[in-house]
């Protein structure tokens, strides 16, 4: 198995906020993670990613566990993240962005810029170079140069999205990435999962637009108060009596 969450239990206190989950993720996959606020998704998102050491449970990758790790670690073993609230630099233009995730400023050296500017020069090139493929796979690479602040919300996603590319990931984790976005925004966001899928990295989504995550995802595990209650696939789960009493019952309420 690829990814292989097992028995994955996060517990804060008093209370049990990721229950004894269990999900296997085969590699190349675009698998949705859904149920109501708060059933685990981001703390799910949180514990893959290195941010939480779980209660219990552990989390198998390539065949080694990363669970324990730190989320440096984590990084390097080929995960990228986005946030449910956006965590762009925004005082950086676009460009700087993606350069600062790549960890560009860090691999030159003041004694390098001073005694060999044209391979820093050739350097920063070859950045840039890869950070403006991922700006046009994301359709944003006509905003390069501005603010990141200075974009419209829905194109900020996007940067954030190119961002997480930018560390090379096998796997990205977004959270919600369709949030405050209209419906155009949200049809081309899904033409940009695809596109992302198609270049053989594997997606985990967690999205409350059930029309994205049901067009998008190969496959979706449904969690409620902290426990896996469903998986399957999209025609399989909007049939799942299981599913729409626990969740899409509640749907008018949140
Ligand atoms: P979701 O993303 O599905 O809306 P979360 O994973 O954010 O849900 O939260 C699941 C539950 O865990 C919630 O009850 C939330 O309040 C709680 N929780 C999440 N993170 C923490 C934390 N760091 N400390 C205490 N409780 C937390
Ligand atoms: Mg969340």
């Amino acid at each position: 198995m690829f990814l292989e969450i097992d028995h994955l239990t996060m517990q804060f206190g008093g209370l049990i906020a990721v229950n004894d989950v269990s999900i296997n993720i085969e590699k190349g996959e675009i698998h949705g993670l859904i149920g109501p606020n708060g059933s685990g998704k981001t703390t799910i998102f949180n514990v893959l990613s290195g941010y939480y050491k779980p209660s219990g449970g552990k989390i198998i990758f390539e065949g080694r566990q990363i669970s324990g790790l730190s989320a440096h670690q984590i990084t390097a073993a080929g995960f990228a993240r986005t946030f449910q609230n956006m965590r762009l630099f925004k005082s950086m233009t676009v460009m700087e962005n993606l350069l600062v995730a790549m960890g560009y400023r860090a691999k030159v050296g003041l004694w390098q810029e001073i005694f060999n500017p044209v391979a820093v020069h050739r350097e920063e090139q070859r950045f840039t170079e890869k950070a403006l493929e991922l700006l046009d796979l994301l359709e944003v690479a006509e905003f390069a140069n501005e603010l990141a602040i200075s974009l419209p919300y829905g194109h900020q996603r996007r940067v954030e999205i190119a961002r997480a590319m930018a560390t090379d990931p096998k796997v990205i984790l977004l959270d919600e990435p369709a949030a405050g976005l209209n419906e155009i925004e949200t049809e081309e966001l899904r033409k940009i999962l695809t596109n992302i899928h198609e270049r053989g990295i594997t997606i985990l989504l967690v999205e409350h637009d059930i029309k994205l995550v049901m067009e998008a995802c190969e496959i979706i595990t449904v969690l409620d108060y902290g426990k896996k209650i469903a998986e399957g696939t999209a025609v399989a789960i909007r049939k799942d009596p299981v599913v729409i009493e626990a969740y899409l019952g509640k749907e008018g309420n949140q």
